[in-house]
């Protein structure tokens, strides 16, 4: 399956609204890699297109992607940079949309009649699992300040384990088994060492080391993280672990 990397920015994005920082000022200024949308993951593959997450510049990336068809959206947890885009799917004439998500992310926006004609609402409990054509989800509760879920996702034998925003400095054990045998890893660090309430790149180089047959990617980033380029700097001596970019896409 094809995994597209759309959005890879935190809730603010770079740049960040109203932000003079040297980061925002510079992703204006040169685009590029360190500009960055909401975050959002399409999934293409024989089964269709499947859809993690609805950020409020999801119209934009459905069109850019030039996506006519969706099998699926799930939704991560209710924060806004995750869901703020479903209304968007208002004005979806191809076919009505199955959006599995938790209940508190489901409950969280206005939805009107419109868009419960275009989408079909699904509430998915911690280790259930749903099948869209050849591949399976299977979601599971992580730490984070709102109920959210992420996500075992596997075709065949590949196996991707999307965390989605979490704090966990260290997993529990059905994470490890999990991260063990998966062939990519998504987190979510807006930050590089500390300083936000979501696990950091730090954290994630450690994991990274200690599962060297696994590997690691980190999305979802901050106008305070370290800039594309010298995360990759940082990550040259592993061969499991890199930093995403908006447009990035992986074949497993
Ligand atoms: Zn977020
Ligand atoms: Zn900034
Ligand atoms: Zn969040």
């Amino acid at each position: 399956m094809k995994i597209i990397f759309a959005g890879t920015g935190d809730g603010r994005g770079i740049p960040a609204i109203g932000c003079e920082c040297k980061r925002c000022m510079i992703a204006r200024k040169e685009k590029g890699k360190n500009r960055r949308r909401r975050v959002c993951v399409i999934i293409k593959n024989r089964s269709g297109t499947i859809i993690l997450d609805t950020p409020i510049d999801i119209g934009r990336i459905v069109n850019k992607y030039k996506i006519f068809d969706i099998a699926a959206i799930f939704l991560s947890h209710k924060h806004w940079d995750h869901i703020g885009g479903i209304t968007e799917f208002e004005w979806w004439d191809a076919g009505k949309i199955p959006v599995y998500g938790n209940m508190s992310a489901l409950a969280n926006f206005e939805t009107t009649e419109r868009l419960y004609d275009r989408c079909k609402f699904h509430v998915m409990h911690d280790r259930e699992s749903v099948k869209i054509g050849h591949i399976k989800f299977k979601a599971f509760k992580v730490n984070h300040k709102v109920p959210t879920h992420g996500l075992v996702i596997t075709e065949d034998n590949k196996r991707i384990v999307h965390f989605s925003d979490s704090v966990e400095l260290s997993l529990n054990d059905f994470e490890k088994r999990q991260v063990k045998k998966a062939n990519l890893v998504i987190f979510h660090t807006p930050g590089y060492d500390g300083g936000t309430d979501h696990i950091d790149v730090v954290s994630v180089m450690k994991i990274a080391k200690k599962h060297p047959n696994t590997s690691f990617i980190i999305s979802h980033i901050g106008h305070n993280n370290l800039p594309h380029e010298e995360l990759e700097e940082h990550f040259a001596s592993y061969k499991n672990l890199r930093v995403a970019y908006d447009g990035l896409e992986i074949k497993i």
